[in-house]
């Protein structure tokens, strides 16, 4: 079996919250996903769902859960299989722990699976206040000036994984008014662009001291 995990760079860089709580979270459902998966592996996934939710996913390519059990799964004692060779243990408690904690937490949790090919719980969390905050406080701006739409995407994409905040402007005039605006911490100059070339902006950009 693999491990593997991926946290998404738009997420602020810590957290406010009860570590315990996530901890047995997360614990209680790896615990499941490696139980319940003979061959292939269990992915972790930490990411932004809106600007003020994030969300925990653990995914496994194991046996999965029937549909008509899925409405029952979080139930106290429910488990799937309840022959007495059944030979993964446990008492049936788990599920239905974390979906109190998730509430407590003022949060969700969802479940997808494929019988014979795995299962997927996400958990969705509310960002706090301070939260936000932090990540605006942290966040890197960038500004991409660029009229050919795609390279904008691919630059603005590029961007995002690394772990900024892209805003792309296909316009010459445009991008003059915003550099007065903002302090963008990187910005990508196309130098032909319509209405004001580039080369005027970047003396902008200069003069300014950015
Ligand atoms: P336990 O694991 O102790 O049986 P849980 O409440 O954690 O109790 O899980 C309840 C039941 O849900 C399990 O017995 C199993 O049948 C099913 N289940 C939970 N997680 C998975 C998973 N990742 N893949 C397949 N079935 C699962």
């Amino acid at each position: 079996l693999t491990l593997t995990g991926e946290i998404d760079p738009r997420l602020p860089k810590a957290l406010k919250g009860d570590p315990r709580r996530l901890q047995q979270i997360l614990m209680n459902l790896v615990n499941n996903a490696v139980k319940f998966t003979e061959s292939g592996g269990i992915h972790i996934r930490l990411f932004l769902t809106t600007p003020t939710l994030w969300g925990l996913e653990v995914r496994d390519t194991g046996h999965g859960i029937p549909e008509n059990e899925i409405e029952h799964i979080f139930d106290a004692f429910h488990q799937v299989d309840r022959t007495p060779t059944r030979q993964q243990g446990g008492f049936g408690l788990g599920l239905s722990i974390v979906k109190q904690l998730v509430q407590l937490m003022k949060g969700e949790i969802s479940i997808q699976s494929a019988p014979g090919r795995g299962s997927s719980f996400t958990i969705t969390l509310p960002l706090t206040e301070e939260d936000l905050e932090m990540k605006r406080a942290m966040s890197h701006s960038a500004l991409i000036i660029e009229d050919d739409a795609d390279l904008g995407t691919i630059f603005a994409e590029a961007l995002r994984s690394a772990g900024f905040e892209p805003q792309v402007i296909r316009d010459g005039a445009i991008a003059q008014r915003r550099i007065k605006e903002v302090t963008p911490h990187i910005v990508i100059l196309h130098l032909h662009l319509p209405h004001v070339d580039g080369s005027p902006l970047l003396a902008q950009i200069r003069s300014d001291g950015a």
